[in-house]
Protein backbone atom coordinates (compact mmCIF):
# COMPACT_ATOMS: atom_id res chain seq x y z
CA UNK A 1 0.00 0.00 0.00
CA UNK A 2 1.43 2.86 -1.02
CA UNK A 3 1.61 6.27 1.74
CA UNK A 4 -1.00 8.47 1.33
CA UNK A 5 -0.58 12.45 1.76
CA UNK A 6 -1.16 13.68 4.87
CA UNK A 7 -4.26 16.27 5.93
CA UNK A 8 -3.61 19.55 6.92
CA UNK A 9 -5.77 22.12 9.07
CA UNK A 10 -6.11 25.37 7.07
CA UNK A 11 -7.70 27.59 10.07
CA UNK A 12 -6.99 26.03 13.14
CA UNK A 13 -8.52 29.18 15.21
CA UNK A 14 -11.91 28.36 13.85
CA UNK A 15 -11.23 24.33 13.20
CA UNK A 16 -9.19 23.47 16.68
CA UNK A 17 -11.15 25.94 19.22
CA UNK A 18 -12.29 24.36 22.54
CA UNK A 19 -16.03 23.81 22.24
CA UNK A 20 -17.48 26.16 24.64
CA UNK A 21 -15.86 28.51 22.14
CA UNK A 22 -17.23 26.93 19.40
CA UNK A 23 -20.67 27.46 20.71
CA UNK A 24 -20.05 31.39 21.40
CA UNK A 25 -18.51 31.73 18.10
CA UNK A 26 -21.13 30.19 16.20
CA UNK A 27 -23.92 31.93 18.32
CA UNK A 28 -22.76 35.07 17.63
CA UNK A 29 -22.54 34.60 14.02
CA UNK A 30 -25.86 32.81 14.35
CA UNK A 31 -27.15 36.80 16.14
CA UNK A 32 -25.77 38.49 13.35
CA UNK A 33 -26.93 36.59 10.38
CA UNK A 34 -30.67 37.00 11.61
CA UNK A 35 -30.20 40.80 11.89
CA UNK A 36 -29.04 41.03 8.95
CA UNK A 37 -31.49 38.36 7.54
CA UNK A 38 -34.47 40.29 8.87
CA UNK A 39 -33.21 43.61 7.35
CA UNK A 40 -32.32 42.52 3.86
CA UNK A 41 -34.39 39.35 3.23
CA UNK A 42 -38.09 39.66 3.59
CA UNK A 43 -39.40 36.44 3.30
CA UNK A 44 -37.02 36.07 6.67
CA UNK A 45 -38.70 39.02 8.20
CA UNK A 46 -42.22 37.51 7.47
CA UNK A 47 -41.46 34.28 9.12
CA UNK A 48 -40.08 35.59 12.29
CA UNK A 49 -42.64 37.90 12.54
CA UNK A 50 -45.11 35.30 11.91
CA UNK A 51 -43.10 33.27 14.73
CA UNK A 52 -43.68 36.33 16.76
CA UNK A 53 -39.74 36.73 17.03
CA UNK A 54 -37.67 39.67 16.83
CA UNK A 55 -34.08 39.48 15.59
CA UNK A 56 -32.54 40.53 18.36
CA UNK A 57 -34.20 38.08 20.60
CA UNK A 58 -31.61 35.65 19.15
CA UNK A 59 -28.06 35.87 21.07
CA UNK A 60 -27.09 32.69 20.74
CA UNK A 61 -27.05 28.96 20.22
CA UNK A 62 -29.70 28.52 22.74
CA UNK A 63 -32.34 30.60 20.60
CA UNK A 64 -31.89 28.32 17.51
CA UNK A 65 -34.72 26.33 18.21
CA UNK A 66 -36.99 29.64 17.61
CA UNK A 67 -36.26 30.24 14.76
CA UNK A 68 -38.99 28.28 11.94
CA UNK A 69 -37.75 25.76 9.64
CA UNK A 70 -37.81 26.16 5.85
CA UNK A 71 -38.12 23.03 3.87
CA UNK A 72 -35.32 22.99 0.55
CA UNK A 73 -38.56 20.65 -1.26
CA UNK A 74 -40.10 23.84 -0.98
CA UNK A 75 -37.81 26.79 -2.28
CA UNK A 76 -39.27 26.04 -5.79
CA UNK A 77 -42.68 26.86 -4.95
CA UNK A 78 -41.27 29.56 -2.89
CA UNK A 79 -39.03 31.08 -5.60
CA UNK A 80 -42.18 30.73 -7.98
CA UNK A 81 -43.90 32.96 -5.81
CA UNK A 82 -41.64 35.51 -5.06
CA UNK A 83 -38.23 35.23 -8.06
CA UNK A 84 -35.56 35.21 -8.08
CA UNK A 85 -34.58 33.46 -4.59
CA UNK A 86 -37.84 33.09 -3.04
CA UNK A 87 -37.36 36.45 -0.98
CA UNK A 88 -34.66 34.34 1.02
CA UNK A 89 -31.65 36.45 -0.75
CA UNK A 90 -30.17 39.47 1.48
CA UNK A 91 -28.52 41.23 -1.54
CA UNK A 92 -30.37 42.36 -4.81
CA UNK A 93 -29.18 40.43 -8.06
CA UNK A 94 -26.98 42.82 -9.55
CA UNK A 95 -25.07 42.17 -6.09
CA UNK A 96 -24.08 38.36 -7.19
CA UNK A 97 -21.15 37.02 -8.61
CA UNK A 98 -23.31 34.34 -10.57
CA UNK A 99 -26.79 32.41 -10.14
CA UNK A 100 -27.28 28.90 -10.79
CA UNK A 101 -30.16 26.81 -11.12
CA UNK A 102 -30.09 22.86 -10.12
CA UNK A 103 -32.76 20.18 -10.56
CA UNK A 104 -36.26 21.02 -8.90
CA UNK A 105 -35.48 23.64 -10.07
CA UNK A 106 -34.07 26.16 -7.71
CA UNK A 107 -31.89 28.89 -8.39
CA UNK A 108 -29.11 29.55 -5.80
CA UNK A 109 -26.95 32.68 -5.86
CA UNK A 110 -23.38 32.49 -5.27
CA UNK A 111 -21.97 36.33 -3.40
CA UNK A 112 -19.29 38.07 -4.20
CA UNK A 113 -16.73 36.44 -1.36
CA UNK A 114 -13.89 34.55 -2.12
CA UNK A 115 -14.61 30.71 -1.63
CA UNK A 116 -18.11 31.50 -1.43
CA UNK A 117 -19.29 27.99 -0.44
CA UNK A 118 -16.69 27.09 2.00
CA UNK A 119 -14.97 24.15 0.56
CA UNK A 120 -11.27 25.31 1.16
CA UNK A 121 -11.11 23.90 4.52
CA UNK A 122 -11.87 20.43 3.25
CA UNK A 123 -9.83 20.54 0.61
CA UNK A 124 -6.74 21.10 3.20
CA UNK A 125 -8.08 18.95 5.44
CA UNK A 126 -7.46 15.93 2.67
CA UNK A 127 -4.07 17.33 1.73
CA UNK A 128 -4.17 20.09 -1.06
CA UNK A 129 -1.99 22.89 -0.75
CA UNK A 130 -0.26 25.52 -2.87
CA UNK A 131 1.17 24.65 -6.13
CA UNK A 132 -1.59 21.78 -6.63
CA UNK A 133 -2.35 21.29 -10.20
CA UNK A 134 -6.07 20.24 -9.48
CA UNK A 135 -8.51 18.84 -12.41
CA UNK A 136 -12.53 19.79 -11.53
CA UNK A 137 -14.64 16.95 -13.26
CA UNK A 138 -17.80 18.70 -12.27
CA UNK A 139 -20.14 20.20 -14.13
CA UNK A 140 -19.93 24.30 -14.58
CA UNK A 141 -22.86 24.96 -16.73
CA UNK A 142 -26.12 26.25 -15.04
CA UNK A 143 -25.33 23.93 -11.74
CA UNK A 144 -22.43 25.34 -9.48
CA UNK A 145 -20.58 21.95 -8.20
CA UNK A 146 -17.43 23.13 -10.95
CA UNK A 147 -17.78 26.47 -9.45
CA UNK A 148 -17.95 25.13 -6.22
CA UNK A 149 -14.61 23.29 -6.03
CA UNK A 150 -12.70 25.59 -8.29
CA UNK A 151 -13.22 28.56 -5.95
CA UNK A 152 -12.26 26.23 -3.37
CA UNK A 153 -8.62 24.86 -5.14
CA UNK A 154 -8.52 28.24 -6.44
CA UNK A 155 -8.68 29.80 -2.92
CA UNK A 156 -5.75 28.02 -1.59
CA UNK A 157 -3.14 28.45 -4.20
CA UNK A 158 -3.98 25.70 -6.78
CA UNK A 159 -4.04 25.57 -10.14
CA UNK A 160 -7.30 24.30 -11.75
CA UNK A 161 -8.07 22.45 -14.98
CA UNK A 162 -11.99 22.80 -15.34
CA UNK A 163 -12.66 19.69 -16.49
CA UNK A 164 -16.23 19.25 -16.14
CA UNK A 165 -18.31 16.27 -16.76
CA UNK A 166 -18.28 13.30 -18.98
CA UNK A 167 -14.88 13.19 -21.92
CA UNK A 168 -12.83 11.08 -19.75
CA UNK A 169 -9.98 9.83 -21.74
CA UNK A 170 -9.85 13.46 -22.85
CA UNK A 171 -9.48 14.57 -19.14
CA UNK A 172 -7.35 11.85 -18.16
CA UNK A 173 -4.88 12.61 -20.76
CA UNK A 174 -4.76 16.69 -20.36
CA UNK A 175 -4.27 15.74 -16.32
CA UNK A 176 -1.19 13.39 -17.39
CA UNK A 177 -0.30 15.86 -19.92
CA UNK A 178 -0.31 18.89 -17.11
CA UNK A 179 0.99 16.50 -14.57
CA UNK A 180 -2.20 17.50 -12.37
CA UNK A 181 -1.80 16.59 -8.84
CA UNK A 182 -5.29 16.83 -7.18
CA UNK A 183 -8.75 15.71 -8.28
CA UNK A 184 -12.27 17.46 -7.30
CA UNK A 185 -15.43 15.64 -8.75
CA UNK A 186 -17.64 12.13 -7.98
CA UNK A 187 -15.43 9.28 -6.34
CA UNK A 188 -16.86 7.10 -9.42
CA UNK A 189 -15.49 9.24 -12.45
CA UNK A 190 -11.71 9.38 -10.51
CA UNK A 191 -11.65 6.04 -10.48
CA UNK A 192 -12.72 5.57 -14.37
CA UNK A 193 -10.00 8.21 -14.75
CA UNK A 194 -7.35 6.30 -13.02
CA UNK A 195 -8.37 3.12 -14.96
CA UNK A 196 -8.70 4.91 -18.53
CA UNK A 197 -5.03 6.46 -17.87
CA UNK A 198 -3.67 3.48 -16.73
CA UNK A 199 -4.63 1.59 -19.51
CA UNK A 200 -3.85 4.23 -22.20
CA UNK A 201 -0.29 4.26 -20.78
CA UNK A 202 -0.30 7.74 -19.31
CA UNK A 203 -0.84 7.11 -15.74
CA UNK A 204 -2.01 10.05 -13.70
CA UNK A 205 0.32 11.46 -10.85
CA UNK A 206 -2.57 12.08 -8.65
CA UNK A 207 -1.65 12.38 -4.69
CA UNK A 208 -4.78 13.20 -3.26
CA UNK A 209 -8.74 13.77 -4.31
CA UNK A 210 -11.94 15.08 -2.68
CA UNK A 211 -14.64 13.98 -3.82
CA UNK A 212 -18.72 15.18 -3.31
CA UNK A 213 -22.27 14.72 -4.43
CA UNK A 214 -22.14 11.01 -3.96
CA UNK A 215 -21.57 7.80 -1.95
CA UNK A 216 -17.98 6.77 -1.38
CA UNK A 217 -18.46 2.97 -0.29
CA UNK A 218 -15.41 2.07 1.59
CA UNK A 219 -14.87 -0.69 -1.24
CA UNK A 220 -14.50 2.23 -3.79
CA UNK A 221 -12.02 4.30 -1.08
CA UNK A 222 -9.80 1.51 -1.18
CA UNK A 223 -10.04 1.05 -5.28
CA UNK A 224 -8.91 4.41 -5.58
CA UNK A 225 -6.52 4.58 -2.70
CA UNK A 226 -4.86 1.35 -4.44
CA UNK A 227 -3.72 3.89 -6.80
CA UNK A 228 -1.86 6.12 -4.19
CA UNK A 229 -4.15 8.80 -4.13
CA UNK A 230 -5.80 9.83 -1.01
CA UNK A 231 -9.44 10.52 -1.04
CA UNK A 232 -11.59 12.26 1.36
CA UNK A 233 -15.22 13.16 1.16
CA UNK A 234 -17.21 15.97 2.17
CA UNK A 235 -20.69 16.76 2.74
CA UNK A 236 -22.62 19.94 0.80
CA UNK A 237 -25.80 21.04 -1.12
CA UNK A 238 -25.76 23.56 -3.86
CA UNK A 239 -27.63 26.06 -1.78
CA UNK A 240 -25.74 26.08 1.42
CA UNK A 241 -22.21 25.00 0.15
CA UNK A 242 -19.55 22.52 2.20
CA UNK A 243 -21.34 21.49 5.97
CA UNK A 244 -19.13 18.66 6.38
CA UNK A 245 -15.99 17.33 6.02
CA UNK A 246 -13.51 14.21 6.10
CA UNK A 247 -10.37 14.20 8.36
CA UNK A 248 -7.27 11.80 7.30
CA UNK A 249 -8.96 9.88 10.67
CA UNK A 250 -12.33 9.19 8.60
CA UNK A 251 -15.12 7.85 10.84
CA UNK A 252 -17.45 10.66 10.00
CA UNK A 253 -17.61 14.14 8.82
CA UNK A 254 -16.24 17.12 11.26
CA UNK A 255 -18.83 19.81 10.81
CA UNK A 256 -17.71 22.84 9.41
CA UNK A 257 -16.95 25.55 11.28
CA UNK A 258 -18.59 28.21 9.66
CA UNK A 259 -22.35 26.02 9.49
CA UNK A 260 -25.15 25.13 12.08
CA UNK A 261 -25.75 21.50 11.56
CA UNK A 262 -28.60 19.98 13.04
CA UNK A 263 -30.17 16.41 13.24
CA UNK A 264 -33.82 17.05 13.80
CA UNK A 265 -36.21 13.85 15.13
CA UNK A 266 -38.36 13.49 12.02
CA UNK A 267 -41.76 13.01 14.99
CA UNK A 268 -40.37 15.59 17.14
CA UNK A 269 -38.93 18.14 15.74
CA UNK A 270 -35.84 18.49 18.68
CA UNK A 271 -32.33 17.13 18.25
CA UNK A 272 -31.53 14.02 17.88
CA UNK A 273 -28.70 12.59 20.42
CA UNK A 274 -25.67 11.02 18.61
CA UNK A 275 -26.71 7.35 17.08
CA UNK A 276 -30.27 8.52 16.44
CA UNK A 277 -31.37 9.11 12.58
CA UNK A 278 -32.73 12.48 11.82
CA UNK A 279 -33.46 14.98 9.14
CA UNK A 280 -30.43 17.73 8.63
CA UNK A 281 -31.35 21.28 8.86
CA UNK A 282 -28.32 23.65 8.45
CA UNK A 283 -27.96 27.52 8.81
CA UNK A 284 -25.53 29.28 7.52
CA UNK A 285 -23.50 33.07 7.26
CA UNK A 286 -23.11 34.03 4.06
CA UNK A 287 -24.14 37.91 3.77
CA UNK A 288 -25.76 37.65 0.33
CA UNK A 289 -27.73 34.43 0.86
CA UNK A 290 -28.05 33.36 4.67
CA UNK A 291 -30.24 30.48 4.88
CA UNK A 292 -31.62 30.07 8.18
CA UNK A 293 -32.57 26.26 9.73
CA UNK A 294 -33.05 24.91 6.01
CA UNK A 295 -34.39 21.25 6.52
CA UNK A 296 -32.56 19.29 3.02
CA UNK A 297 -34.57 16.17 3.15
CA UNK A 298 -30.95 13.76 3.88
CA UNK A 299 -31.52 11.82 7.06
CA UNK A 300 -28.47 11.25 8.83
CA UNK A 301 -27.17 10.36 12.81
CA UNK A 302 -24.12 12.43 14.70
CA UNK A 303 -21.10 10.43 15.52
CA UNK A 304 -20.81 9.68 19.23
CA UNK A 305 -18.69 12.93 20.60
CA UNK A 306 -15.39 11.75 21.09
CA UNK A 307 -11.85 13.78 20.73
CA UNK A 308 -10.66 13.31 17.35
CA UNK A 309 -6.75 12.96 16.86
CA UNK A 310 -6.60 15.05 13.94
CA UNK A 311 -7.44 18.33 16.45
CA UNK A 312 -10.58 19.52 15.16
CA UNK A 313 -12.94 19.67 17.65
CA UNK A 314 -15.95 20.05 15.53
CA UNK A 315 -18.55 17.32 16.00
CA UNK A 316 -19.16 14.37 12.96
CA UNK A 317 -21.77 13.53 11.27
CA UNK A 318 -21.53 9.68 10.67
CA UNK A 319 -23.09 9.67 7.19
CA UNK A 320 -26.33 9.73 5.50
CA UNK A 321 -28.54 7.33 5.76
CA UNK A 322 -30.73 8.65 2.69
CA UNK A 323 -33.41 10.85 1.78
CA UNK A 324 -36.62 11.87 3.63
CA UNK A 325 -39.13 12.53 0.60
CA UNK A 326 -39.09 11.33 -2.78
CA UNK A 327 -35.56 12.22 -3.90
CA UNK A 328 -32.36 9.98 -4.72
CA UNK A 329 -28.87 11.29 -5.93
CA UNK A 330 -28.39 9.69 -8.99
CA UNK A 331 -24.75 10.47 -10.90
CA UNK A 332 -24.22 12.90 -8.39
CA UNK A 333 -27.61 15.09 -9.18
CA UNK A 334 -30.84 14.93 -7.18
CA UNK A 335 -33.85 12.91 -9.06
CA UNK A 336 -37.53 13.33 -8.06
CA UNK A 337 -39.75 10.36 -8.56
CA UNK A 338 -41.94 13.71 -9.02
CA UNK A 339 -39.88 15.20 -11.95
CA UNK A 340 -39.69 11.78 -13.83
CA UNK A 341 -43.43 11.23 -13.55
CA UNK A 342 -43.56 15.42 -14.95
CA UNK A 343 -41.60 14.14 -17.69
CA UNK A 344 -43.62 11.48 -18.27
CA UNK A 345 -47.25 12.91 -18.18
CA UNK A 346 -45.84 14.99 -21.72
CA UNK A 347 -46.06 11.59 -23.58
CA UNK A 348 -49.71 10.42 -23.59
CA UNK A 349 -48.61 7.12 -25.06
CA UNK A 350 -46.86 6.26 -21.41
CA UNK A 351 -49.53 4.77 -19.11
CA UNK A 352 -47.29 4.96 -15.59
CA UNK A 353 -43.23 5.20 -14.89
CA UNK A 354 -40.87 3.90 -12.81
CA UNK A 355 -37.71 4.90 -12.16
CA UNK A 356 -35.08 1.99 -10.62
CA UNK A 357 -31.45 2.94 -9.71
CA UNK A 358 -28.67 0.61 -9.57
CA UNK A 359 -25.24 0.26 -9.15
CA UNK A 360 -22.46 -1.65 -11.56
CA UNK A 361 -18.88 -1.68 -11.13
CA UNK A 362 -18.70 1.29 -9.19
CA UNK A 363 -20.87 3.60 -11.29
CA UNK A 364 -25.20 4.58 -10.74
CA UNK A 365 -27.20 3.34 -13.53
CA UNK A 366 -30.70 4.82 -13.94
CA UNK A 367 -33.44 2.64 -15.88
CA UNK A 368 -37.05 4.25 -16.63
CA UNK A 369 -39.84 1.59 -16.56
CA UNK A 370 -42.05 2.98 -19.02
CA UNK A 371 -45.67 1.48 -19.10
CA UNK A 372 -47.05 1.65 -22.78
CA UNK A 373 -49.91 0.00 -24.98
CA UNK A 374 -47.60 -1.55 -27.41
CA UNK A 375 -43.75 -1.94 -26.07
CA UNK A 376 -42.51 -2.60 -29.69
CA UNK A 377 -42.14 1.02 -29.84
CA UNK A 378 -42.90 1.70 -33.42
CA UNK A 379 -42.83 5.97 -32.36
CA UNK A 380 -39.54 5.56 -31.26
CA UNK A 381 -41.07 6.88 -27.96
CA UNK A 382 -38.03 5.24 -25.74
CA UNK A 383 -35.42 7.46 -27.64
CA UNK A 384 -37.52 11.13 -27.09
CA UNK A 385 -38.78 9.80 -23.52
CA UNK A 386 -34.70 9.22 -22.58
CA UNK A 387 -33.60 12.71 -24.25
CA UNK A 388 -36.77 14.55 -22.22
CA UNK A 389 -35.52 12.91 -19.10
CA UNK A 390 -32.04 14.12 -19.78
CA UNK A 391 -33.00 17.42 -20.08
CA UNK A 392 -35.37 17.85 -17.45
CA UNK A 393 -32.97 16.06 -14.30
CA UNK A 394 -29.40 16.40 -16.22
CA UNK A 395 -28.65 12.75 -16.37
CA UNK A 396 -28.88 10.21 -18.87
CA UNK A 397 -30.95 7.48 -18.41
CA UNK A 398 -32.49 4.24 -20.36
CA UNK A 399 -36.06 3.88 -20.99
CA UNK A 400 -37.52 0.20 -21.18
CA UNK A 401 -40.82 0.12 -22.34
CA UNK A 402 -42.95 -2.55 -20.55
CA UNK A 403 -46.65 -3.67 -21.28
CA UNK A 404 -49.32 -1.70 -18.65
CA UNK A 405 -49.78 -3.45 -15.78
CA UNK A 406 -46.12 -4.92 -15.25
CA UNK A 407 -45.45 -2.35 -12.62
CA UNK A 408 -46.74 -3.53 -9.21
CA UNK A 409 -50.01 -1.17 -8.23
CA UNK A 410 -47.67 0.35 -4.90
CA UNK A 411 -44.45 0.70 -6.90
CA UNK A 412 -42.61 3.46 -5.80
CA UNK A 413 -41.99 6.32 -8.13
CA UNK A 414 -38.52 5.94 -8.00
CA UNK A 415 -36.48 2.72 -6.14
CA UNK A 416 -32.93 2.62 -5.17
CA UNK A 417 -31.89 -0.82 -5.40
CA UNK A 418 -27.97 0.17 -4.71
CA UNK A 419 -25.96 -1.56 -2.36
CA UNK A 420 -23.21 -0.14 -0.32
CA UNK A 421 -20.13 -2.17 0.50
ZN1 LIG B 1 -10.68 14.58 12.72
Amino acid sequence: MPTLRPGAILDPGLETQPEQLRRAFQGARLAATVAHAYAHAPRVRRMLDAAGLRPEEVRGLSDLARIPVTRKDDLPRLQAEEPPFGGLAAASIEELARVFVSPGPIHDPQGQATDFWRFRHALAAAGFRRSDVVLVSASYHLTPLGFMLDGAARSIGCTVIPGGVGQTELQARVAAHVGATGYLGTPSFLLSLLQKAREAGAPLRLETAFVVAEMLPESLRADIEAFGVRVLQGYGTADLGCLAYECTEKGGWHLHPEAIVEVLDLETGAAAPPGQPGEVVATVFDESYPLLRLAIGDLATFAPHAPCPCGRTAPKLAGLLGRVGDAVKVKGMFVRGGQVEAVAKRFPEVKRVQAVVTREAQQDHLEIVAEVADPADPGNLAARLAEALREEIKIRGEVRLVPAGTLAPDAKRIEDRRVWK
